[in-house]
């Protein structure tokens, strides 16, 4: 299960408040105290972790809590609610073009889960009804256009391609002209990662972001590796600018970190995470705060 280890300490520490009939101020900074080592455990960001607490010790010791007659369940409450918040509140939907084709840039380091989650998108789109295209841009990496083809053949979505000769900036412009002559409503466009961020890159994504204009430019992290996401989120958005963020891996050993501090770092919502290697509808989920801190609480 998803941040299995987070979700076990926050509900036996909450467990505790639940069954008192009167809390304390001195329960609720004990219990604060636990929330906060399962936050850091779980690789939040500590000044998220910080703000974190101090919001929800000074909403749960305000006299309204601690005098109800369910302050344990109040605190409970409070905690879901600020989690729900930390993660951006409400769900962050794709921005769609009036005019078609909508065009979405996905950016990330190598190994991120790009070029899988450009499947996953693209079936979810075509299950839609949707007429989705995937443009092939990592001209770099050996054997990235074939991935990307063989990703494209497995949920039969077109992908463009002109092979790794060409500048990817008119690639992505030949791509969408493509679209385009052939009714396609949705550009996908895979864009090259590399090990590190470095100028290069950036200058190239800038490149296309420039010239293609898209509507929405997504970057690819992978959830696994933790505050390392939120500090590759938080360069890209300085650099580059993104819309949103799609979290991979979610089905691993992940310890939630980056679920829970990507927003709050970076200030742009999580829009997609994505579970597991397949690329069928259960492999990408559409990322609901509330139902996330729900599945965290119990
Ligand atoms: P890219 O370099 O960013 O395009 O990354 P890829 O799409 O090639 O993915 C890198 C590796 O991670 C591949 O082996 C994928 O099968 C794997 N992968 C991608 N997304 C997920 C996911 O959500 N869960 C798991 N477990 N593996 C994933």
């Amino acid at each position: 299960m998803v941040f299995e280890g987070l979700a076990e300490k926050l509900q036996s520490t909450l467990q505790k408040l639940k069954g008192k009939g009167k809390v304390s101020e001195k329960d609720v900074t004990e219990a604060m105290r636990e929330v906060k080592m399962a936050l850091l455990e779980a690789d939040v960001n500590f000044k998220v972790v910080k703000d974190f607490i101090n919001k929800v010790k000074e909403r749960a010791v305000g006299a309204e809590v601690l005098e109800s007659l369910t302050p344990g369940q109040q605190i409970i409450k409070i905690v879901n609610e600020e989690l729900t918040a930390l993660m951006g509140t409400t769900q962050s939907k794709i921005n769609f073009s009036s005019k078609p084709p909508t065009i979405l840039m996905l950016v990330g380091l190598q190994g991120a889960g790009k070029t899988t989650m450009g499947g996953k998108l693209a079936n979810m789109f075509k299950k839609q009804g949707k007429r989705p295209l995937l443009v092939a841009c990592d001209i770099y990496r050996p054997a990235a256009i074939k991935q990307l083809q063989i990703v494209g053949g497995q949920v039969d979505v077109p992908v463009f391609t002109l092979g790794d000769k060409e500048n990817p900036v008119k690639i992505a412009n030949e791509g969408i002209k493509h679209a385009l002559d052939h009714g396609n409503d949705f550009v996908i466009i895979d864009t090259a990662g590399r090990l590190h961020i470095d100028d290069d890159l950036m200058g190239e994504l800038q490149n296309i972001k420039s010239n293609v204009k898209p509507h929405e430019i997504l970057l690819v992290v992978d959830a696994m590796t933790g505050q390392d996401a939120v500090n590759v989120a938080e360069h890209f958005n300085e650099k580059l600018g993104i819309d949103g963020v799609i979290l991979t891996k979610l089905d691993g050993d992940t310890r939630g970190g980056a679920a829970l501090s990507v927003r709050a770092v970076t200030g742009k919502p999580i829009k997609f995470v994505g579970l597991g290697e397949k690329l069928n509808e259960n492999s990408i989920e559409v990322f609901h705060p509330d139902r996330m801190a729900s599945r965290i609480l119990g």
